[in-house]
Order: C-alpha cells, then sequence, then structure tokens
C-alpha cells in the first residue's frame, strides 16, 4: 500500500496525530475486518462522499473504503543526519515512504517545551529540511565517487544512472531538496530519481499543529506557513491535534455536533487524509454491485488491465475489457442498467487510462 510518514521535530503534535488516526481506524476496524495496524503504522480509510451515493443507488449491502497508511516516523532532532537521537533508525524508516507530512507546532503553550525554545513553525521546517538534505548529500557524495568511476568505464548501468545522481547532487549542493526535480518529470526519469532513493525527494505536505481556538481560521504562524508553502508549490493542512484526540474517541452521533461548536464541519483528519491521497497522486474507482460497493485506489495515469490487477493478478493476465460508466453519469442515471440504456456503458479496452471515480466492470479470461 501508500504510505505517508509523519515527522516533524519533537514535542510538535505528531504522536496526538497518529494516534488519533490510528484510534479512528480502530474504529473502523470493526467494520472493516482488514485493517491491520502495525505500532508505528496505521491504516485508514479514505473518506469518500461518493461511496454512499454508490452504493444507495446500486443497492449494495456493503461499503468498502480505500485506505492509505501513516507511518509515525519519531527521531528527527537537529543532528539526525549525523546519527543523533534516533537518526540511522529515522532515516531508514523514512525511506520507506512515498510522501512526507511534515507536522510543524504552531500552538503556544508554555508548558510543553518547544526543542529550539522558541514557536517557529518556518525555522522550525528548514531545521527539519536541513536534516535530510545533509543526509541526501553525504549519502549521494560517497556514491556518486563510484558512479563515476564505473560510468567513466562505459558501465552501461552507471551511465544511465549518472546524469540524474549529478543532477540531484547540485541541487543539494545548492542548498535545495531533491523534490524540485520532480516538477514536469517524465516517467523514466522518475524512476531513476527513486531509485537513488533520497529524503529529499517524497512530496510534502504541511500540517499546522494549531490550539483548539485557532483550528478554523488558524494564526499568525499558519499563515508564515502557508507563505513558505506556496513558495515552494506545497499544501497546507491547518489542524487542531488536540482536537483530533477528543474527537477521535467520540461516538459517532456526537461528533459533528461537537466540530460544529469548534467551527469545522468535518474532521481535521478526514482533511489530512484526503490531503495526503492527492500528495500521493492517487486516483480512485469503484466496483458496485448488490454484494459491495468498494473503492480502489491506483496511480493517476494507470491503464485498465493494471488497474483490474490491484483486485487481482488473474484480473490483469487475462484482461479482455472493462465495461465503464463515469460517475455522475451512474449517479444521474440511476445505476449500470440505466446507464446502459443510455448508452453511457462504455466498453474500454487495454489502452484505456482509468479516470478518477469511474466504475469499472471487468470482464477477463481464466
Ligand atoms: P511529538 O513529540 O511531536 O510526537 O509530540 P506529542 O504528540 O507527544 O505532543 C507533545 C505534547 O504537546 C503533548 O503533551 C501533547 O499533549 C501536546 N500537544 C499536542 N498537540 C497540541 C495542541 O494542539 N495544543 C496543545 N496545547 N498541546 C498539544
Amino acid at each position: 500500500g501508500f504510505k505517508c510518514g509523519i515527522v516533524g521535530l519533537p514535542n510538535v503534535g505528531k504522536s496526538t496525530l497518529f494516534n488519533a488516526l490510528t484510534r479512528t481506524a480502530a474504529a473502523q476496524a470493526a467494520n472493516y475486518p482488514f485493517c491491520t495496524i502495525e505500532p508505528n503504522t496505521g491504516e485508514v480509510a479514505v473518506p469518500d462522499p461518493r461511496l454512499d451515493k454508490i452504493a444507495a443507488t446500486a443497492k449494495s449491502k456493503d461499503i468498502i473504503p480505500t485506505r492509505i497508511s501513516f507511518v509515525d516516523i519519531a527521531g528527527l532532532v537537529r543532528g539526525a543526519s549525523k546519527g543523533e537521537g534516533l537518526g540511522n533508525q529515522f532515516l531508514a524508516n523514512i525511506r520507506e515512504v512515498d510522501a512526507i507530512v511534515h507536522v510543524l507546532r504552531c500552538f503556544e503553550d508554555d508548558d510543553i517545551t518547544h526543542v529550539e525554545g522558541r514557536i517557529n513553525p518556518v525555522a522550525d521546517a528548514e531545521t527539519v529540511e536541513t536534516e535530510l538534505m545533509l543526509a541526501d548529500l553525504e549519502s549521494l557524495e560517497r556514491r556518486i565517487v563510484q558512479i563515476r568511476k564505473r560510468a567513466q568505464g562505459k558501465d552501461k548501468e552507471a551511465m544511465a544512472a549518472l546524469p540524474m545522481m549529478e543532477k540531484a547532487l547540485a541541487l543539494l549542493q545548492d542548498g535545495k531538496p531533491t523534490r524540485h526535480l520532480l516538477k514536469d518529470i517524465d516517467a523514466e526519469d522518475l524512476r531513476s530519481l527513486k531509485g537513488l532513493n533520497l529524503l529529499t525527494s517524497h512530496p510534502v505536505l504541511y500540517v499546522c499543529n494549531v490550539a483548539e481556538s485557532d483550528a478554523a481560521k488558524g494564526n499568525a504562524h499558519t499563515m508564515a506557513v502557508d507563505e513558505m508553502a506556496a513558495a515552494q508549490g506545497a499544501r497546507t493542512v491547518v489542524i487542531s491535534a488536540a482536537i483530533e484526540a477528543e474527537v477521535a474517541q467520540l461516538p459517532d452521533e456526537d461528533e459533528r455536533e461537537f466540530l460544529a461548536s469548534m467551527g469545522l464541519d468535518e474532521p481535521g483528519l478526514d482533511k489530512l487524509i484526503r490531503a495526503g491521497y492527492e500528495l500521493l497522486h492517487l486516483i480512485t474507482y469503484f466496483t458496485a454491485g448488490p454484494k459491495e460497493t468498494r473503492a480502489w485506489t491506483i496511480e493517476r495515469g494507470t491503464k485498465a488491465p493494471q488497474a483490474a490487477g490491484v483486485i487481482h493478478s488473474d484480473f490483469e493476465r487475462g484482461f479482455i475489457r472493462a465495461q465503464t460508466i463515469a460517475y455522475d453519469d451512474f449517479i444521474a442515471l440511476g445505476g449500470e442498467v440505466a446507464a446502459k440504456e443510455a448508452g453511457k456503458a462504455r466498453d474500454e479496452g487495454k489502452e484505456y487510462v482509468v479516470q478518477d471515480g469511474d466504475i469499472l466492470l471487468f470482464r477477463f479470461n481464466t
């Protein structure tokens, strides 16, 4: 599955947020039996209002949302790149994720020590980013010596790898994270970049953790983070981890009222999960029938056979075609039969690029 790693300095609210996520996941586990929770990994359902509508139209018995994982990556302190704190473990954990959720402390509280002695989320973001860049710089400088030698000796693999390594190294030496390379990157270069296994090439989402009273509107700190993120082309989400921790413990029927009293119309975690999903360039397609309506996750740009493979490898191997109904047509016309009659059920083949919201029925050889 796809994983977002939660990082940030100590005492910014990472664990509080992660625990709220896993408590939500634990509550969901009763309904969705395949939800497994490891100590520092929580798998959560991706909230999607389309599921209820499709299920109502298709008269499905069950609804099964799709999921993504969040990993609590503890141990980042100044000097982590040099092995301070939980440095090495931290670096190993962060390499395994697909995207980074960077939690920034935007709440004042004299009782909770800030490791740097002052609340300044933009400076904190730089501290964390510097550690990650130093770790990348060190690992690249170490590896590139060999690769340059081998490339000079006309080693094909090294010759193929070297250009991306040089580009990444130049960026890091210039004090910039390698995710700058993600802009307008083609599939082949993306593979090369991913192959370098760098910490700063993951896409980043900033989470501003604010006091309960600032959850609806943010504050001066979150505005500063917004400005920084905009300059980087990154997104931000404002959340009060304290509120989320409370919401996660409330019975469902009390949740709306509690949120409304805080000026919120949905849990911050829902916003966070959706933002994480978009950060990973993931989209959703659906399958719908009397038994269940189910959401499936694919990367944007996935073709029909590979999309079928997410359900079962047999579906991909024996793929013939996919009956495709767009979500809007399915809902507006009132389901599969009506959509077919209206000519809105298309038969798509191997080259079809699945679109977000497609309701698919696969035909395949066994
Ligand atoms: P971590 O070290 O980043 O995992 O931070 P924790 O989640 O352990 O939080 C550190 C301390 O800050 C704990 O005592 C939390 O209860 C507190 N904390 C977390 N979020 C908030 C918040 O939004 N407001 C306030 N006042 N305290 C918070």
